[in-house]
């Protein structure tokens, strides 16, 4: 051992957040796993990337020094798993921050002062290295902190220079620490930078200096930052001198548990290591990232949660795990990290229900992606071959989640082997559709706008909790393209003030719109957004005069919209503590959306909803609206609010101080929206639809106030318009739609007697018209207007009256011909065949057509030839029979 004593992982976690804590950080909590605000990644993947906009300062701050813990998942890192000692697609990220504050010093003798002094690791056993060209950082190491030169490797900029497009960039110092010569690959060039598991890169410390302007050139930043991260659990391997981090003291315990289920002990089959390292590290992202509110799905996020759930199930049947296991482990993932995670604890029941809905579905198709290839292996075998094609092998893999080693698996039994280029062009052009679809970002993620020019000292205070009006001075203007000083008549533009009543477009809530003026002027706002940094922009046009920056002007919200859209929002509050009352305390908000028409709520439920349920809720809601219930709001502290159990949304970015919306006892939500003063003003709730939109999610749409009457006024409109339609009262409708519907039935089947009857009326007496053709009866007449149903129709009564021979009926109907025949079964023993007699014939009646022996019919555009044609048939049928 070379530390003098074991800490576990929670409990280096919080000696690392106390150490910086005590250089003057302030410790956040960890953001969530879903990126606020920018595309350019699906998941958080660093403890820099939630930071992005203190560095960018499109946002200021809290304090220029932070420190976090924060949860990572990194698919990138997929392939490693299992294999490498030091890879899981979940870690923890240990990160120290300075925005513009201190810098190369300060970071790396804290980071020795923290590795070698609070943790107590020998300092022979640590490397670091530097960029290249970063003599300034080599120094440090060397004469500041006492490393020798020697033992300071310098790196390229592969390795030790970060930067991600445009924007702010910088060398990097890693930190490796070598964990002796039996985890080393053995070559003899093995040092520091090997990509085996001896010397392991524990710390990356990032001095952002410049900013790239995307053409390669490289400004040197005025305001300096740092931006280091530090894997928590290859950390904790280090310090408790084991071999990988899946012997991490509580990884250990759920790696241990896999085994247990599987009956197999680790550290004896190579093989079943691997999936052993997969299900025990898949757990813990798909745990995490179900808390965060992500669902399976089949793109996005959604889609690497389905992933690597799917895949943790699917190594478990590999060892042999034959029951549903996956929330047995979710459960210590759990216990293990509700620690620094309390979130995980909270959302228990849920986790667990979404993963075990998942895997059924996955036990599900799993069977059925081996029935399919089963049937694909058939196929190979019956026609002598013995490649599956790559095509195949990919829809195994992309639809049914069948990686391509279980494919190879099943098929080498029949030495049957697989495309592997053809597997890989396929993944391929996945890939290279899914580039295209993805979005040309800047460094934040987001498409590049005016607003971000905007000096980030420029904010706004929303006033519109008291105030539908107020006065207020303009701090901004822009065009769609630039800050200007002015607009003008019929221009387009985004007004910025220093206090506003408008509302902007957040937590479901769609904006308001209003005017503003000054003087004669006026502008027409259409929308106000939220804008990075506090500020909210009030988009619009200039209808009437100028407007300019410094005028104080008069913003006046559209009253009437903001009435009915509060109605609306505070209805969706009703009707989530309403759902969760009939179905359920699984029951969360997926989704919100509500204006001045109505409202639409997305939840996680995962079955239709009776019209029973659908009864109930809405009468809670009438009900809670009839009680006239106060709506109450405060600020109060977030943990504080969530102890009075009021109801927040997974994921979401909540402030410190946040705002609780009451009504009376019934419902406690935090939002940030206007609502109603009392639920007695929504006067009325009504629920339109309800259907899925994703899988265990559902949608209700619904009405409240003015929506309701107008709703009802149109229902009651179209029925009185129904009712005079079918010459009844609207009460008496359904007893008169019945009586028609009866009568139309009587007439339909009186109309189909008629039209047989006309059909055998235009034939006349055929019966006399039979010839004898060698033996063989041969019926073939002209019919006048029947289309080819009737004469099958009618060819089946003659048939029946001539007993056996052969039927040739041909009509004209709308200037077209069609012809039938028909031959009974003595007839065809005697060698009459209807499809080669109707061939015969219908180029007479200028067409073609053919068919079986008994029956066969032609279509042909000339009348004029049906007589010849008939006559035509007792020509062929002679030379037919024998
Ligand atoms: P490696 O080359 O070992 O994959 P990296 O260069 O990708 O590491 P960084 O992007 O610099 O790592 O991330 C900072 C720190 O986060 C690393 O020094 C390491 O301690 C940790 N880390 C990175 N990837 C993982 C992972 N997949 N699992 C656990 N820890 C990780
Ligand atoms: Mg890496």
């Amino acid at each position: 051992m070379n530390v003098n004593k074991f800490y576990g992982l929670n409990e280096l976690r919080k000696m690392y957040l106390d150490f910086f804590q005590s250089k003057g950080h302030l410790v956040m909590k960890s953001f969530s796993l879903i990126p606020h605000n920018d595309n350019s990644l699906l998941l958080i993947n660093s403890g820099m990337a939630p930071l992005k906009p203190y560095f960018t300062k499109q946002e200021i701050p809290p304090c220029p020094r932070v420190t976090t813990c924060q949860k990572c998942i990194r698919t990138g890192d997929i392939e490693n798993i299992g294999k490498t000692d030091r890879h899981g697609t979940f870690f923890e990220m240990l990160g120290n921050f300075s925005f513009g504050d201190y810098f190369k010093h300060e970071a790396i003798a804290w980071s020795w002062e923290f590795l070698t002094q609070v943790i107590g690791l020998e300092e022979d056993r640590l490397y670091p290295s530097v960029y290249v060209d970063d003599d300034e950082a080599f120094d440090i190491w060397n004469k500041e902190i006492g490393i020798p030169a020697e033992r300071i490797f310098r790196f390229g900029k592969e390795d030790n220079f970060w930067e991600h497009g445009a924007g702010p960039c910088g060398p990097c110092s890693e930190i490796y620490y070598d964990r002796g010569e039996k985890y080393g690959c053995g070559k003899p060039d093995c040092t520091v930078g090997c990509d085996c598991d001896r010397y392991m890169e524990v710390w990356n410390n990032v001095f952002t200096q410049f900013e790239n302007d995307g053409n390669g050139h490289y400004e040197l930043l005025e305001s300096k930052n740092i931006d280091t991260g530090m894997g928590l659990e290859r950390l904790a391997t280090i310090v408790q001198d084991v071999d990988s981090i899946f012997d991490v003291d509580t990884i250990k315990a759920l790696r241990e548990q896999v085994c247990q289920m599987a009956g197999v002990k680790y550290k004896e089959n190579p093989k079943a290591d691997v999936s052993i390292r997969i299900i025990t590290d898949h757990i813990r992202s798909v745990t995490f990232m179900v808390s965060d509110g992500i669902l399976p799905s089949n793109e996005g996020r959604g889609y690497v949660l389905r992933r690597l759930l799917r895949r943790a199930a699917r190594h478990g049947r590999l060892l042999g795990i034959t029951e549903k296991f996956l929330t047995t482990l979710s459960d210590t993932v759990i216990e293990t990290s509700k620690d620094g995670y309390p979130e995980l604890e909270e959302k228990k029941d849920f986790i667990f229900k979404i993963i075990s809905e998942e895997e059924d579905k996955f036990n599900r198709t799993l069977d059925q992606g081996l029935g399919i290839l089963k049937d694909m292996k058939a196929q190979i075998l019956a026609g002598g071959g013995d490649v599956l094609s790559g095509d195949d092998a990919f829809k195994l893999y992309d639809t049914y989640g069948f990686p391509l080693d279980l494919t190879e698996e099943i098929l080498e039994e029949d030495g049957i082997t697989i495309d592997q280029e053809g597997f890989k062009a396929a993944m391929d052009r996945q890939r290279d559709m899914a580039r295209k679809a993805r979005k040309t970002t800047n460094y934040m993620g987001a498409d590049v706008t005016v607003y971000q020019s905007i000096d980030p000292a420029v904010t706004s205070r929303f006033v519109g909790y008291e105030y539908t009006k107020y006065t207020s001075k303009i701090s901004v203007l822009t065009t769609e393209e630039e800050i200007v000083e002015a607009l003008v008549d019929g221009q387009n533009g985004t007004i910025i003030v220093d206090e506003t009543p408008f509302y902007a477009t957040s937590g479901g809530q769609e904006a308001d719109t209003g005017i503003i003026t000054w003087g004669d002027s006026v502008f027409a706002v259409k929308d106000t957004i939220k804008l990075s940094g506090g500020k909210i922009g009030h988009v619009g046009t200039v209808v009437k005069g100028m407007f300019k920056t410094g005028d104080s002007v008069e913003l006046a919200i559209d009253e009437k919209k903001r009435s009915d859209t509060a109605k609306n929002h505070s209805a969706t509050h009703l009707l989530q503590k309403a759902l969760q009352m009939v179905l359920g305390s699984h029951v969360q908000q997926a989704g919100s959306s509500n204006n001045d028409k109505h409202l639409r709520f997305d939840f996680t439920h995962f079955s239709p909803m009776t019209a029973d349920e659908l009864k109930r809720v809405e009468d809670i809601v009438n009900d809670e609206i009839e009680a006239n219930l106060p709506v109450l709001t405060k600020i109060m502290d977030l943990d504080e609010a969530k102890k009075t159990g009021a109801m927040a949304l997974f994921g979401e970015k909540y402030d410190k101080d946040v705002r609780v919306v009451t009504m009376g006892d019934f419902s406690k939500e935090l939002c940030g929206g206007t609502h109603v003063s009392n639920t007695g003003v929504i006067r009325a709730f009504k629920i339109v639809s309800e259907a899925g939109v994703a899988a265990g999610v559902r949608r209700i749409e619904a009405l409240t106030g003015d929506g309701v009457f107008n709703y009802y006024a149109g229902l009651e409109q179209e029925l009185k318009e129904a009712a005079h339609a079918a010459k009844a009262e609207p009460f008496a409708l359904v007893k008169r739609i019945e009586a028609l519907m009866d009568e139309v039935k009587t007439l339909s089947s009186e109309n189909e007697k008629l039209k047989n009857k006309m059909a055998r009326e235009a034939l006349g007496d055929v019966m006399d018209q039979v010839q004898d053709i060698k033996g063989t009866a041969l019926l073939a007449v002209k019919v006048d207007g029947v289309d080819m149903n009737g004469l099958m129709n009618l060819g089946d009564q003659l048939k029946a009256r001539l007993g056996q021979g052969v039927i040739v009926l041909a009509s004209e109907k709308d200037g077209k011909v069609n012809l039938l025949s028909m031959a009974t079964d003595e007839a065809m023993k005697n060698g009459a065949h209807a499809g080669n007699l109707i061939k015969g014939i219908a180029k007479l009646v200028g067409g073609g057509g053919g068919g079986r022996p008994n029956m066969a019919q032609a279509g042909g555009k000339n009348p004029a030839g049906i007589d010849n044609a008939l006559k035509e048939a007792a020509q062929v049928l002679e030379s037919q029979l024998r």
